[in-house]
């Protein structure tokens, strides 16, 4: 199904860095032609933000079409805090925005021992730590593996929630106090009476994802928004800084529960590169640059408020990205923070050893060895946040943007010059 910025549905919005690449401000372009906005991975670890009339909204859990008050769903790929997602539903109620969700009883529910474990184990690892936020994701992501999880159907259920807490916790306080030797507060009772609460507010949202979602795939504009970045990936990311989820397109299927077919897929790349936390960054500007851009582009977390790592744009890790992920379209995002350098660069390839590669290396250890290769070519000093068309654009920026798409051969659909909503070249 086709719309108004020729771009096909179902969609998926994928990263194809390490996240924060604007994601938030592309799907809520889409989610005006889109029907259906489903989050299908990660949990409330992944921030997005939106400009609206000058006010920044802030999502961890909702999707983000939310302001534009389409069917919003989250499938069982994501993890659900329960006092997180009850705080963003009210910000948006009180606002008079109604949410129209619908939440899948698979859906794995992040306790407060998940967190406690998580923060237990950052310490635990003290300098190899993952940079992890402690809120719990991974732990909940554990558990839901090793089938020792509560789901949103538990939560729901009063007795459900009462027998898997009586089976979990003990084991988890063990954990807690013999394992790591922290000490913690919580109890069974403690945490259901919590919980209880939480489940009899979410209640009225439950609803099989898979099903509705499976139902109009192809006849509704279903839009799928992946959290976090490619290289988060927990498998073909920059293991072990990474998040316990696919973030690449495929995961797709599972996490909603659809089955394997064609979905479109836009990937989202920000002008230059940034990331949170450690882990291998080639491109990475430790000086007086790479400040400039985190000043310009405010490149502090949106949850964890962290400054973020930034650098030159790594086309290798776009081209890795198109691979994994089958990308059709591409969006350049955050391309007005770069007005004003002098002189920017490209890194189209790494040299490793004598050998030049034009994607990421399989092996960590290898990628830790890669050194960018780089085009340099010349910055523009007009801000360009004004403009509407590529003519509008200095012939620098133009030029910036054509390179990129030269050596991706993938099209660029969208340019974001600025965080409001209407900042974009639409090609
Ligand atoms: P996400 O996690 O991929 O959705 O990205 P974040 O929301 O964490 O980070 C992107 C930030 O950049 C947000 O604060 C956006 O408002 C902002 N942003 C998005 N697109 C642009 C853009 O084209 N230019 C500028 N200057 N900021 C942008
Ligand atoms: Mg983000």
């Amino acid at each position: 199904m086709a719309n108004s910025l020729d771009i096909k549905f179902p969609l998926i919005i994928v990263g194809t860095q390490w996240g924060d690449e604007g994601k938030g401000k592309i799907v809520d372009l889409f989610s005006k032609e889109a029907t259906h906005i489903v989050r299908y991975n990660g949990g409330n670890n992944a921030g997005h933000s939106i400009v609206l009339n000058g006010e920044k909204f802030k999502l961890s859990l909702i999707p983000s079409g939310v302001l534009h008050k389409k069917k919003l769903f989250l499938s069982q790929g994501v993890v659900i805090n329960p006092k997180v997602l009850i705080e963003e539903i009210d910000f948006f109620e009180k606002k008079g925005i109604k949410i129209n969700l619908t939440i899948d009883p698979r859906c794995h529910i992040v306790m407060p021992y998940h967190q406690e474990l998580d923060r237990a184990t950052e310490v635990w690892k003290g300098k190899n730590a993952t940079g992890s936020l402690h809120l719990g994701i991974g732990y909940t992501y554990e558990d839901k593996n090793n089938r020792f999880g509560a789901r949103f159907e538990d939560l729901i259920t009063p007795k459900l929630l009462k027998e898997k807490l009586k089976t979990f916790f003990p084991l988890k306080k063990l954990q807690i106090e013999k394992v790591f030797k922290q000490k913690t507060k919580l109890n069974v009772e403690k945490i259901y009476k919590e919980y209880v609460i939480y489940g009899k507010r979410l209640k009225k949202y439950l609803g099989d994802v898979s099903f509705e979602i499976g139902k109009v795939l192809n006849q509704e504009k279903i839009m799928f928004e992946g959290a976090h970045g490619t290289f988060l990936d927990g498998i073909f990311g920059t293991y072990p800084y990474t998040t316990a989820v696919y973030t690449i397109s495929g995961g797709v299927f599972p996490y909603v529960g659809i089955a394997p077919q064609k979905i479109y897929s836009m990937g989202i790349v920000k002008a230059y590169t940034t990331r949170v936390g450690n882990g291998p960054f080639p491109t990475e500007l430790k000086e007086k640059v790479g400040e400039a851009i985190r000043v310009k582009g405010h490149e502090f977390g949106t949850v964890s408020k962290r400054p973020r790592r930034c650098g030159w744009l790594d086309l290798p890790m776009i081209r890795t990205a198109i691979r994994l992920s089958g990308l059709d379209y591409l969006a350049i995002t955050k391309l007005d923070v770069l007005s004003g350098l002098k002189e920017l660069k490209i890194c189209v390839s790494y040299k490793l050893g004598n050998k030049t590669i034009k994607e990421i290396p399989p092996l960590m250890a290898d990628f830790l060895k890669c050194k960018p290769v780089y085009v340099p070519l010349k910055g523009w000093d007009k801000e360009i946040t004004e403009s509407k068309k590529m003519i509008d654009l200095p012939d620098e920026t133009r030029k910036y943007v054509k390179f990129i798409e030269k050596e991706l051969k993938v099209p660029i659909k969208i340019i974001s010059v600025g965080p409001e909503r209407g900042s974009n070249i639409i090609i």
